[in-house]
């Protein structure tokens, strides 16, 4: 495994992180969600993604990997680093959802229990909500890493302009921002315009979600919808939908693949070694549905370099007008 600095911080994370928010509920079979997680941690994979909302249920995927924990790697805890959020709709009423002082710390709390720990590594703020004041949700990270519950915070799929600002915050309260969590692939390239460089800027780390976009960036698609596949699963809450997957896409998609091809790599490393090629991410959070999926993701270290002929004519593939949201 490769370990990368957060920013300008002291936290070196791996260049592969797993990811909990599809595959690890409470209805899905538990000695594979351990499996996956062994497989990772096994290889170096030291982080940990969840949330309050992953399942289903929402929470479910806290508690599957507080079990996991409890079970197996209770000894471990010092070498492995948890990260949870807030900020979608997790319970009924007005104190389940956004970015208030109320609904974070309660949060935090029913994770850490969820969980079975004092603490976690890093807590975000899940996204920007913009009925909140920004002070109130950056005072709240503040404070939890005051009263021990997290010892890092961070941010998710704030846009640029927010995160200068949360950033100038957070400094001021003698918390820096560690880390930022935006949605980055060959298919969803948002972060280039301008997040990058202000994250560089100000000393931040950069962590990327599906990265894959969701499995469309693995060969898995090419020849229609597998049945055990997330497209084929619906379950709704932002997850891949079979409408997506149009002709065009899967165009795209084969010429990629015939580029991995000719790396001698399989599509899905060829999709995450692009994202890393750039040391401004710091980590890549991989998803998967079974161990074997991590086993052949982690293949994408072997290397990450593209030349510019390659770069070239990924970009005439992907296009700028490509975006599967
Ligand atoms: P990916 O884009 O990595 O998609 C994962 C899916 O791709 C797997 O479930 C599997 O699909 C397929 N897959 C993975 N590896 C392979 C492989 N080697 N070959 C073929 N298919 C493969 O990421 P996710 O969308 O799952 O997101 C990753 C993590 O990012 C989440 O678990 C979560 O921690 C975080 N995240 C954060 C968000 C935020 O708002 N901050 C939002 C979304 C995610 P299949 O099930 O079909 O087999």
């Amino acid at each position: 495994m490769e370990y990368r600095r957060c920013g300008r911080s002291g936290l070196l994370l791996p260049a592969l992180s797993l990811g909990l928010w599809h595959n690890f509920g409470s209805i899905d079979d538990y000695e594979q969600c351990r499996r996956m997680v062994h497989t990772a941690f096994d290889n170096g994979i030291t982080h940990f993604d969840l949330a309050n909302n992953y399942g289903p249920p929402p929470g479910g995927a806290e508690e599957t990997f507080g079990r996991i924990l409890k079970q197996d790697l209770k000894s471990h805890r010092d070498e492995i680093i948890v990260s949870s959020k807030a900020g979608w709709p997790m319970w009924p009423g007005p104190y389940g959802d956004g970015g208030s002082r109320k609904y974070l710390m309660a949060s935090l709390d029913q994770s850490l229990k969820r969980m079975g720990l004092d603490y976690v590594d890093i807590f975000y703020h899940h996204r920007p909500d913009p009925d909140t004041p920004l002070e109130e949700s950056m005072r709240t990270l503040d404070q939890m890493v005051r009263q021990g519950k997290a010892l890092y915070v961070g941010i998710s799929s704030y846009s640029a302009a927010d995160t200068e600002k949360a950033v100038k915050m957070l400094r001021s309260l003698g918390t820096p921002l560690l880390i930022h969590q935006p949605k980055y692939s060959m298919l969803e390239r948002w972060v280039e315009h301008k997040l990058l460089t202000v994250l560089e800027e100000n000393g931040v780390g950069c962590i990327t979600f599906s990265s894959l976009a969701q499995g469309l960036l693995t060969s898995k698609y090419l020849n229609g919808i597998p049945r055990d596949s997330r497209a084929a699963s619906a379950r709704g809450n932002g997850a891949l939908e079979a409408a997506v997957i149009t002709d065009a896409l899967l165009g795209k998609v084969r010429h990629l693949n015939g580029i991995a091809q000719r790396r001698g790599q399989s599509l899905a490393q060829m999709a995450l070694g692009w994202v890393l090629k750039d040391r401004r991410v710091t980590s890549v959070i991989i998803g998967a549905s079974r161990p074997e999926q991590v086993e052949d993701s982690l293949q994408c270290l072997r290397n990450y370099y593209f030349s510019d002929d390659e770069l070239e004519e990924i970009e005439g593939i992907l296009g700028k007008e490509v975006g599967v949201d």
